[in-house]
């Protein structure tokens, strides 16, 4: 710690753990310097909490981003039910239906679904984004969807659906 001398104004360091009387080597006044502040021990502390505070909360940050990206632990579900092919061999067609549901505990709402179709080798080979007739989903409830895909590619072996990923649409 630095004291000052209160004659002279000349500087001295002291360890921080010295207490008592000093005397100035310059003017030889004698003075009490003020022990080592105990309130920056507390800083220290509150310091030190708080570093251990964000560390926890980066901590719980880390976990909910995880299980965000965890499929399995995502508030809203689509499934198809249906796959049919409709229209004429001219201008193939495929409807689908299905339903998503909310398995959280919140008010979700629903983001754009997007239809995607696979070839044999399980590659996508288009992607058709429609919006659900609903566009808020209770906890719990479930919504159908239909939807009818026009200019069908050729190869089409699969389909399945997704949700575009705007889960910070959702209303809590
Ligand atoms: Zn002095």
């Amino acid at each position: 710690m630095k004291i000052k001398c209160d004659v002279c104004k000349t500087e001295y360091t002291l360890p921080d753990v010295s207490s008592g009387q000093v005397r100035c080597a310059v003017c030889s006044n004698v003075w009490t310097p003020p022990r080592t502040n105990r309130r920056s021990g507390l800083m220290v502390f509150i310091a030190s909490l708080c570093a251990l505070l964000a560390a926890t909360i980066f901590a719980v940050a880390v976990i909910i981003t995880s299980r965000r990206n965890d499929p399995n632990k995502r508030p809203l579900v689509a499934a198809i039910t249906d796959v049919t092919m409709v229209g004429d061999t001219e201008t193939p067609q495929i409807s689908v239906k299905g339903t998503v549901t909310n398995r959280s505990d919140d008010i979700y709402g629903l983001p754009d679904l997007i239809i995607v179709l696979y070839d044999a080798s399980g590659a996508p080979i288009a992607r058709q984004k429609f919006m659900p007739s609903a566009t808020l989903l209770d906890a719990g409830q479930s919504v159908e969807f239909s939807h009818v895909i026009s200019n069908v590619v050729p190869g089409v072996k699969r389909v399945a659906v997704e949700l575009l990923e705007t889960e910070s649409k959702g209303a809590k």
